[in-house]
């Protein structure tokens, strides 16, 4: 079976600096991957450059089979890649559901987006309850759930999240980390970066360790959770 995202020996430079090195991983489907490792590690790259949005040096990605090096940024997204960024990018003088049906811009089915703006607020109530309400307004981590919201409504074979736990309380966290257990269990695949490692290693199949652009470690989530390492490096443990 082909994998949902292939990604072999990538490499992304911001002129001579080499964020990332020769990356490979997969993502199957129906799984969630994570990519853990600390801060400039090239999870931000990586990600940015699968949505099209950076250009890589070298390597593949292939997705569904097919190379995505020929294949513009603004076509990604209909061929079933959503990215939900790090520091959220919602809009903050629209409306919280006019954010959401942003994120459905390339659809027509009005009926099926009213059902997926109608999963959003399932999923996460407060949009639903502040809908017509600026979304500048919300919290950090009401934004980070608009944001995921917004993802969705493109009904993306895989989802991409870059740090969805950022600057979020513990309580919205465990919010956030539980929703995405949720869309993982309703079929949705899901790349997902995180620097809380033990958040998002807790809820992977399969982990990657960066450090300086490499992957330096692989293995499931689980695994990597009582790796000896891990712990040391990511887990504040001595
Ligand atoms: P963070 O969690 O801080 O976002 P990250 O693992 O996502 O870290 P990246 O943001 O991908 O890491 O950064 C990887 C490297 O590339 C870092 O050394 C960073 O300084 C550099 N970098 C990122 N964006 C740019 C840019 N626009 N121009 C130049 N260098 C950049």
């Amino acid at each position: 079976m082909t994998a949902l995202l292939e990604v072999e020996d990538l490499r992304v430079a911001y002129g001579k600096i080499e964020a990332v090195k020769g990356i490979s991983f997969t993502v199957e489907e129906g799984q969630i991957v994570t990519l853990i490792g600390t801060n400039g590690a090239g999870k931000t790259t990586t990600l940015r450059t699968l949505s099209g949005l950076i250009k890589p040096k070298g390597g593949q990605i292939k997705f569904q089979g097919k190379s995505l090096k020929k294949v513009p940024a603004h076509s990604i997204v209909s061929l079933g890649l959503a990215h939900s960024p790090e520091g959220r990018h919602i809009f903050p003088r629209m409306s919280i559901e006019d954010n959401l049906l942003l994120g459905a811009f390339l659809r027509s089915d009005k009926e099926g987006i009213q059902k997926d703006v109608q999963r959003a607020y399932d999923l996460f109530p407060i949009l639903g309850e502040r809908r017509k309400q600026a979304a500048g307004t919300l919290s950090g981590g009401e934004q980070q759930m608009l944001a995921m919201g917004r993802a969705l409504m493109s009904q993306p074979k895989l989802l991409m999240l870059d740090e969805p736990s950022m600057g979020l309380s513990p309580l919205m966290m465990q919010k956030i980390m539980a929703t995405v257990a949720e869309l993982k269990a309703s079929g949705t695949t899901i790349l997902l970066v995180e620097q809380n490692a033990q958040a998002a290693l807790s809820l992977a199949d399969q982990g990657h360790v960066m450090e300086i652009g490499k992957i330096v470690l692989t293995g499931p989530g689980r695994e990597l959770l009582v790796n000896e390492d891990v712990r040391k490096a990511y887990l504040g443990e001595d």
